[in-house]
């Protein structure tokens, strides 16, 4: 090519190196901006309880220090907010547990059909206490995911937990496992349905950023830390799996989570590679 046509393609190519870095600062730029966002969040969240167990100490020490009754009731809303920065703590423990491994894929073989029924089970007493009943669907035939067997189930618990904290006026939860074999390769596909009040569509984009919550005090008041659906969202990522929400105003919520099925080679293949 003549030096002129040369020239003009490098010409023409610096601006597009000079915008590629622009870009991958920008990009760089909003993790630094989300990591420090999360860092106010979460400190937040942890100084409100704490500013409440701080204010109930000293109430206990001055004013409430002869009122039997008074310090029954303060210790009890204390324990409450202990409980509650414990939670979130292990929730935040949990949330950096499973980014650390985010690239790791998981590679053993596990039937989630034979999983929800467990974790139902265990809920069964929360349900009932909530006046909650939870059905359960699987299919005659086994299915298998690849997965991390403790992060499947902390993610059918957190779903579910939810379903019942939101959708308990449904008085219904339906938690079911199905084979997907309508497209090239088979899906197993984990519905959870509520048929609460829902989730205003506005809010469907933001729902599984960590804190965000529809209504604080709703959630406060179920014990909830805003980090559960960030945790599913990450649990599903890391086992490659896809997560939709649906929701109809008055008539429930939907969170339905696609994974590939495990077959015998899909899980010797996984295995070579390592
Ligand atoms: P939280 O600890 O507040 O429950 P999550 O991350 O689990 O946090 O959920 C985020 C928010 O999404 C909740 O605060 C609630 O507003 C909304 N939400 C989650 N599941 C449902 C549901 N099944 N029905 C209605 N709203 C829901």
């Amino acid at each position: 090519p003549p030096a002129g046509a040369g020239a003009a393609a490098a010409a023409q190519g610096a601006p597009d190196a000079v915008l590629l870095t622009f870009r991958d600062l920008t990009q760089q730029r909003r993790v630094e901006q989300m990591r420090a966002d999360f860092v106010a969040n979460a400190s937040h969240e942890l100084r409100t309880p704490l500013a409440s167990l701080s204010g109930f100490i000293e109430t206990l020490m001055g004013p409430a220090r002869n009122d039997p009754a008074a310090r029954d009731r303060f210790l009890g809303i204390m324990g409450a907010q202990a409980r509650r920065m414990s939670r979130l703590i292990d929730d935040l423990l949990s949330l950096s547990r499973i980014e650390l491994n985010a690239h790791v894929r998981p590679e053993v073989q596990v039937e989630l059909g034979t999983i929800v029924a467990h974790v139902c089970e265990a809920l069964a007493p929360l349900a009932h206490e909530r006046g909650v009943e939870i059905h359960v669907t699987r299919p005659d035939e086994p299915a298998c995911v690849l997965g991390e067997r403790d992060e499947l189930i902390r993610l059918i618990e957190n779903l579910v937990e939810n379903a019942m904290k939101y959708g308990a006026s449904g008085k219904r939860v339906d938690v079911a496992v199905e084979i997907e074999k309508s497209g090239e390769a088979p899906l197993i596909v984990l519905a959870v349905r509520d048929y609460g009040p829902g989730i205003p569509p506005e809010h469907l984009p933001r729902l599984t950023e960590r804190f965000y919550r529809v209504d604080i005090a709703a959630s406060r008041e179920q014990g909830g830390t805003g980090l559960g659906l960030a945790i599913v969202k990450h649990i599903v990522a890391r086992h490659r799996g896809r997560l939709t929400i649906e929701s109809r105003p008055a008539d429930g919520a939907i969170f339905t989570v696609r994974f590939d099925r495990a077959t015998e080679s899909t899980k010797k293949h996984n295995i070579s590679k390592h």
